[in-house]
């Protein structure tokens, strides 16, 4: 049976879940994620389903993998691309083309128009994104289909046409002097592409990590107030960064009345947060930062924006995936760099950098659950059903969503990180 490689990194002695030593085709026959940080998050009922693996992938071993990998990528050449999220374990990470957060990998996969499939080794919301944005000819596959985002579940389409029901009942519909409407929703990457056209009819926009300040600075040129989601910390850290104050900032509670707000702070919002979160990226405190900089005195301390307000606020530094990125490659040889993301990046940066000591802040190891059923099993899987013409696994979105989801997506590709 093929293992899995979950690495413990410099400081780590534990895992979250003693699960995660198990081959994902045991996991896809429980409800739940998976084990790992989201594994008690719930699952939705209509989540796709993956089929069992077929018993050949699942008895070989990972040197076999490998190499069944490799040979349907030479078999491919240029009909398939492969697009890798930095979250994936370096066992995929290998194989792809593109290694990138979701801002990166959505341009990549506009870079292969003549590709017939893009394989995308990530989660659900990002196929959906490559679907929207590529051609019709080009077959987007997600090797698991159980590869979802804990956080995108956090609002589906009912809650959130609910909110912004009960908040045109609030604000009404009428511009203000400056022709600024009254609120603009703002979607997070992370959720599915039927919010993403939600936003694209409402006039929004759809953000990274990457450049959610450009596009709330762009959001309060169009609007009053922002309706932002699923992340409720992303939203919160990028908008106090701007100067907004926490009180203006109230937490919207799907199906509560107002979202569990009265008139009063409704009225006086500047950006109502969506009570959604990554469970990765929650597990990050300031007391590990605090035990971090009492352990290594010289430590430099890095996060990404889905982490909470108050360890955004302790670290040096808060960015997405390409900026931690990019933090460490430029710190000096010698340099102590404690990282508060997801551990499969954080694991391949300090391999990648052996001059400099890098550790994950949270000591137990917890991979994103979602990203960690992306297997070399499932990856071999698809890549030789496509050699022999095969297309599984394929994530096409409806084309009036697609419609609407574009409008969106070509705004956020237009407003550049800063
Ligand atoms: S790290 Fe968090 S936000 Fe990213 S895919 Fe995993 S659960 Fe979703």
């Amino acid at each position: 049976m093929s293992s899995v490689s979950i690495q413990l990194g410099r400081r780590g002695v534990s895992s979250c879940d003693t699960d995660l030593s198990t081959a994902p085709w045991e996991i896809d026959r429980s409800p739940g994620y998976g084990p790992g940080a989201s594994a008690a998050d719930h699952i939705p009922a209509d989540a796709p389903r993956q089929g069992v693996l077929p018993q050949e992938y699942r008895d070989a071993d990972e040197a076999q993998l490998h190499e069944r990998i490799r040979a349907a990528r030479a078999a491919l050449g240029d009909r398939a691309v492969v697009l890798g999220h930095f979250y994936q374990r370096d066992e995929i990470v290998e194989h792809a083309d593109y290694v990138g957060d979701s801002f990166q990998l959505a341009n990549a996969a506009l870079e292969h128009p003549d590709a017939e499939a893009i394989v995308f080794c990530g989660v659900h919301f990002m196929a959906e994104t490559a679907d929207i944005l590529s051609g019709a000819h080009q077959a987007v596959i997600l090797p698991n289909l159980a590869a979802g985002c804990s956080m995108a579940d956090m609002a589906d389409q009912d809650d959130v046409e609910a909110c912004w029901d009960a908040l045109t009942e609030v604000y009404g519909t009428e511009p203000d002097a400056d022709g600024r409407v009254p609120v603009i929703p703002v979607t997070y990457m992370n959720c599915s592409a039927a919010l993403k056209g939600f936003v694209g009819r409402h006039g929004g926009y759809v953000c990274t990590s990457s450049n959610a300040a450009t596009v709330l600075e762009r959001a309060f040129r169009d609007g009053q107030r922002v309706l932002f989601f699923p992340d409720q910390h992303l939203g919160r850290n990028t908008a106090h960064a701007m100067g907004i104050a926490l009180e203006q900032m109230p937490l919207w509670f799907p199906r509560k009345p107002l979202g569990g707000n009265s008139q009063e702070s409704l009225q006086q919002a500047k950006v109502i947060l969506w009570n959604g979160f990554c469970s990765v990226h929650k597990r990050f405190t300031v007391e590990q930062i605090s035990q971090a900089r009492a352990e290594f005195p010289d430590v430099r301390v890095v996060v990404h924006p889905e982490c909470p307000l108050p360890v955004v606020q302790a670290a040096d530094e808060a960015g997405s995936t390409d900026v931690i990125r990019r933090f460490v490659d430029a710190a000096p040889a010698g340099s102590t760099i404690a990282i508060g993301t997801e551990i499969n990046l954080v694991n391949r940066l300090a391999a990648q950098h052996p001059d400099k000591t890098i550790f994950c802040l949270d000591p137990v190891v917890c991979p994103c659950s979602t990203m960690y059923r992306i297997h070399p099993g499932y990856l071999a899987w698809v890549l030789e059903e496509l050699v022999a013409g095969r297309v599984v696994n394929r994530i096409s979105v409806p084309g009036d969503v697609a419609a609407d989801a574009k409008v969106a997506l070509e705004r956020m590709l237009a407003a550049k990180p800063r």
